[in-house]
């Protein structure tokens, strides 16, 4: 077990309580994607002492990633980006237990990959792996914390499928998906991903409230944020009673 007074700056006035702290340092974090969001998410949950993080990804580190993707280094190019992102962690805090799956999660691979791991965190960046997430929470009743960029804005919200809507709810999966790439600028990226990360404090140490059944929106060119509220969609294709 880490020491607990390499946080005493996290917890001090106006932070997070000892046993809080211990809570952050026993959980269990399933990162899914080591690219923009998924370094974000993964440097803040070391940096708050996240005891035990898994990152799932099936990249490689390109030139092209480190337009936004922090976590990454120059002389990785070429490697697996979960060897990456955990090279970072291990070097940074070592205290921090990391699992990897290099592999590209679909609806057959996905169940071994979720086992202990009751946070999912929305790192993806197309969204038929969003959607599929989003899938595999509901089937499982796990906690998804979603989140996506394009270009300038963002979303973030917190999905637990007993308790909100889903992702389908506040916006309906799509019948066909493109394959658009849209402009990937890293402060918004990683604003987003610093969201994320508040969620998952909140999730774990059961300070503030959680974004549920509000969806976040970050405008970042114009430094404007919207909370759009959503409940469950009774006629949800994903979550409606009965699907599963
Ligand atoms: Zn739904």
């Amino acid at each position: 077990m880490a020491k607990l007074t390499k946080y005493e700056n996290t917890i001090n006035q106006e932070g997070i309580t000892k046993a809080q702290q211990e809570s952050l340092m026993q959980a269990r974090v399933l990162v899914m994607g080591a690219g923009g969001l998924g370094s974000g998410v993964i440097m803040n949950l070391a940096a708050l002492g996240v005891g035990y993080i898994k990152i799932v990804d099936d990249g490689i580190v390109t030139e092209t990633d480190f337009n936004r993707q922090l976590i990454h280094k120059e002389k990785n190019i070429g490697r697996a980006r979960v060897i990456s992102a955990k090279d970072w962690v291990q070097e940074y805090n070592s205290d921090i237990k990391v699992e990897l799956d290099k592999i590209r999660l679909n609806d057959l691979n996905y169940y071994g990959v979720i086992q202990g791991y009751n946070i999912i965190v929305d790192c993806f960046d197309g969204y038929e792996s969003k959607y599929l997430l989003n899938e595999i929470a509901i089937r499982h009743n796990l906690t998804l914390v979603h989140g996506a960029t394009k270009g300038y804005c963002g979303q973030v919200t917190t999905i637990i499928p007993s308790k909100t809507g889903c992702l389908s709810c506040v916006i309906p999966k799509p019948k066909t998906f493109n394959n658009t790439s849209y402009a990937n600028i890293s402060p918004v990226v990683n604003t987003i991903a610093a969201f994320q990360t508040q969620e998952i404090m909140k999730l774990i140490t059961g300070a503030g409230e959680p974004l549920l059944n509000k969806l976040l929106v970050y405008d970042g060119l114009n430094t404007r944020f919207k909370i759009i509220n959503y409940t469950k969609n009774m006629a949800c294709e994903s979550c409606s009673a009965g699907m599963f």
